[in-house]
């Protein structure tokens, strides 16, 4: 688990590519330069792990790409101490860069295999998630709900009700909607039932599955 200068100088390298690709969040970027994502990559691929790409982790899974963790974390726009619910835990790295903002994570993962791993392995780092959930995210967590705002990070063939409804007023939802490939969508709830709908361009991710696995 070493963390040095080397890749303190490459992670600074990938600030700057996210910058050129429009991430102008300095709290979002800052995150990013601070967590060594080469240790939540398999060693196979650490010489990777400052690329803008996504790779391969355990369970047929994907860290995703460093400018998709930036682009939705940006949307949400995370204020320190907000409560935030993330439907796919994956790696952690997302939920580490939503800890770096200050927010109280809520993190659901269907894959055991990863739930384990990553459960085990964020505390070691100093990341501290109110709560890391093995269940299935298309429930949502109604025992926590209302959410400031709700990032789903797996491509989602439709939007899950209970996602909206366990919005605060004023909250948001950052969904990635569609079968192969998947338009990006902020919900932002203006009321009881009224809902805005935005959409930000096309992405790439392994599809939400459903039930616990
Ligand atoms: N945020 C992760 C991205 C992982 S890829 C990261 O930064 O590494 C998407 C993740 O969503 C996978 O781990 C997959 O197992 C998980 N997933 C898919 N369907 C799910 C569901 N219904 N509920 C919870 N997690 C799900």
């Amino acid at each position: 688990m070493k963390d040095t200068f080397k890749h303190k100088g490459l992670r600074q390298k990938l600030v700057n590519v996210l910058k050129t690709k429009g991430i102008t969040d300095i709290n979002v970027l800052n995150a990013i330069g601070n967590i060594p994502r080469h240790l939540f990559m398999d060693s196979g691929f650490l010489d990777h792990a400052y690329q803008d790409k996504a790779f391969p982790i355990a369970a047929d899974q994907t860290i995703s790409q460093p400018y998709t963790v930036a682009f939705q974390s940006e949307l949400l726009q995370v204020k320190k101490g907000d409560k935030v619910l993330e439907i796919g835990t994956g790696s952690g790295y997302q939920t580490a860069v939503l800890c770096e903002l200050g927010a109280k994570v809520f993190s659901i993962e269907r894959q055991q295999e990863l739930f384990k791993k990553t459960s085990n392995f964020l505390p070691k780092l100093g990341y501290r998630a109110k709560k890391l959930i093995f269940g299935d995210g298309y429930k949502g967590l109604a025992d926590e709900a209302p959410f400031d705002s709700v990032i789903v990070t797996a491509g989602a063939p439709f939007v899950p009700k209970p996602l909206l409804s366990q919005l605060k007023i004023g909250g948001r939802l950052v969904i990635p909607v569609g079968d192969d490939v998947q338009i990006m969508t902020m919900f932002t709830r203006k009321g009881q039932k009224e809902f805005s709908q935005e959409e930000f361009g096309e992405f790439r991710f392994v599809p939400l599955l459903e039930d616990k696995n």
